[in-house]
């Protein structure tokens, strides 16, 4: 299938930062690449903080995750669902497929249908019905835009790589980011309010090492020095050829591009 004429990409996330962490170097690849780019998140992050209110938090992590997208010219969007409780019933979905029909994406990235939080897999599942069902006449009250059709739907890493039984997830594809990570970086440091908390909640203070570690160790995979692994959805009405294998390098599953 030739590539879409319109470039339109979309992260479809549960958590404001989960695509800086999970695919946050392809969009700069196709950001430079002239694609537009939009992330949104389900939640605002209300219970990413030990002290702020969940409003005041929610404040401050819609202008972090606006500033991220800034940095490569993106919008953000999100629909405003409380941490810990997206779920998939009737007004979720109504909401993520009027956002879908005004984004009107050709390539759509979400999180792997079995990750570690529920939000996640949820949001993989919203994403994953507003990518099949968007470009239907009748499936909004947003008007329908020309260019809208089912689009190439690729999964992120689950969180470590393993599904929540522990069982490791084998990409079909990596997308070479090693000249990408220091825009990457930048991106997940625009998350300053969660640096914080997770020194406070983990212990640690390794927000940007743990991103480095993951995408290094999917470089690893493929010899380069970062990369970003993804599954590719081919079910029934989706594209099946690699368009990020088209996009950035030749090659088949598995090769990095
Ligand atoms: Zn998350």
């Amino acid at each position: 299938m030739p590539a879409p004429t319109r470039k339109t990409a979309l992260a479809f996330m549960a958590h404001p930062d989960d695509a800086e962490f999970l695919c946050a170097g392809t969009l700069v690849r196709l950001a430079d690449a002239g694609w537009k780019v939009h992330i949104a998140t389900c939640t605002a992050g209300d219970c990413g903080t030990t002290t702020e209110t969940p409003w005041a938090i929610m404040a401050v992590r819609t202008e972090e995750a606006r500033k991220a997208a800034a940095l490569i010219g993106g919008d953000y969007h999100c629909l405003g669902e409380p941490d810990g409780q997206v779920v998939y019933d009737k007004p979720t979905v109504r909401k993520a497929y009027d956002l879908f029909r005004r984004i009107v994406p050709t390539l759509v990235f979400t999180h792997a249908p079995k990750d570690y939080m529920l939000d996640h897999e949820m949001a993989s599942l919203l994403g994953r019905a507003a990518s099949f069902i968007y470009g239907a006449p009748n499936a909004s009250a947003v008007p329908l835009a020309e260019g809208s059709q089912v689009p190439y739907l690729y999964y992120c890493d689950p969180v470590e790589g393993t599904d929540p039984l522990g069982r490791p997830v084998e990409p079909t594809t990596l997308v070479d980011i090693t000249a990408q990570l220091e825009k990457k970086t930048e991106m997940l440091a625009c998350h300053a309010s969660q640096r914080e908390w997770l020194r406070a909640h983990h212990g640690t203070d390794e927000y940007l090492d743990a991103m480095r570690r993951w995408v290094g160790a999917r470089g690893q995979l493929a010899g380069v020095g970062a990369a970003e692994a993804f599954v590719q959805h081919r079910g029934h009405a989706y594209p099946r050829d690699d368009l990020l294998t088209e996009l950035f390098g030749a090659g088949g599953s598995k090769t990095c591009l």
